[in-house]
């Protein structure tokens, strides 16, 4: 990373957190980010199931939805 993966799922989200709907910082030096498996399919990495996601809103996520498959649409 950054890598075009990378760019490409950043374009993708449109810059925002798919939780929070707030923009992310993808600045080297900004706070720690997590990578989203949207499916739930963590074997699943084509460029469509994941979406980077704020630390603590991806926490708060699984706390709620631990098995949730729901899926997020980012637009
Ligand atoms: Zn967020
Ligand atoms: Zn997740």
């Amino acid at each position: 990373m950054p890598s075009e993966k990378f760019k490409k799922i950043w374009e993708n989200q449109k810059g925002k957190c798919p939780f929070c709907d707030q923009p992310m910082d993808i600045s080297a030096d900004a706070e720690e980010r997590h990578l989203h498996h949207i499916n739930g399919d963590h074997k699943d990495n084509k460029i469509s199931n994941l979406v980077y996601a704020h630390v603590h809103c991806h926490k708060q996520y699984h706390a709620n939805y631990p098995k949730s498959k729901r899926i997020i649409t980012v637009i």
